[in-house]
């Protein structure tokens, strides 16, 4: 899969991309990540990117030429059309459904905004779709577009030594992680949960789907209504449910 990002601080994200698990996967060839700098396609002499908004108000809104040029280049280069993303906290929330999605196609393209924002009509124009990474606001989209990069990168093959290290986590099946421990087994007192230690398999399966559906009954019930249950899980949500109105 081949990811680029259009933005006007492109060593922001380069910095972050080449480090850890991602650093790896790139530089093994499991994904191909790029930076395009949208200032090196400004036409005007003072490579400038953005003005003031029409119709008055605070703050510097970028620009549509150099916007659509970069993006121009970029398919050019590429041959087709890549699925464009606006990082906007005005876009549609992100979840691991639609980063499961983003993992399937063979190119997207990620565009940062930064300052008041982006003049609607290259949005218009060339975007596919608005992704927020949450309801609060950013100085750019560069934080958001690492965020949607590392979350589609490691759904990849290869990208994660196993596939269960995606599989059991949080949010993959629809449910919150259950707890985790190393080594040692006692810390100030606090025991790892026997069970754990007993290498018995299934026992151990059997805690930590509890305990899962405990952590998600607790903090996130809400993610109940599109997870896939057992007869046994609900029968044990439903324990649960009793205990807490005790
Ligand atoms: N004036 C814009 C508005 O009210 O919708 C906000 C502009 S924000 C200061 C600058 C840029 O940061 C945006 O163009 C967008 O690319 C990015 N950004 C800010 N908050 C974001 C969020 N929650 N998710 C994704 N991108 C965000």
């Amino acid at each position: 899969m081949r990811i680029d990002i259009l933005t006007l601080f492109p060593e922001m994200c380069q910095t972050v991309l080449s480090e850890s698990i991602i650093g790896r996967a790139r530089a093994a060839g499991k994904v191909e990540i790029n930076c395009r700098q949208i200032r090196d396609y400004s036409t005007d002499k003072h490579r400038r990117v953005d003005d003031t908004p029409y119709g008055g108000g605070k703050g510097m809104i970028m620009q549509v030429q150099p916007i659509y040029d970069c993006f121009m280049s970029l398919c050019e280069e590429i041959g087709k059309k890549p699925h464009l993303i606006y990082m906007s906290p005005q876009g549609k929330t992100l979840d691991q459904k639609r980063v499961r999605e983003l993992a399937e196609m063979e190119n997207i393209a990620i565009l940062c905004g930064h300052y008041e924002g982006v003049d609607e009509r290259v949005i218009e124009e060339i975007v596919d779709e608005e992704i927020s990474i949450g309801d609060y606001v950013l100085t750019g989209g560069e934080l958001g577009a690492l965020v949607l990069a590392d979350s589609v990168s490691r759904m990849l093959p290869g990208v994660l030594s196993e596939e269960i290290c995606f599989t059991e986590e949080s949010h993959f099946s629809g449910l919150l992680e259950y707890p985790q421990y190393t080594r040692p087994p006692v810390w100030k007192n606090r025991e790892v949960p026997e069970v754990l230690l007993s290498g018995h398999h299934g026992n151990i399966e059997r805690f930590r789907r509890e305990k899962s559906l405990q952590r998600t009954f607790e903090r996130r019930p809400d993610l109940f209504d599109d997870a896939q249950l057992s007869k046994k899980d609900v029968e044990y949500i439903e324990k649960l449910k009793r205990k807490e109105e005790k």
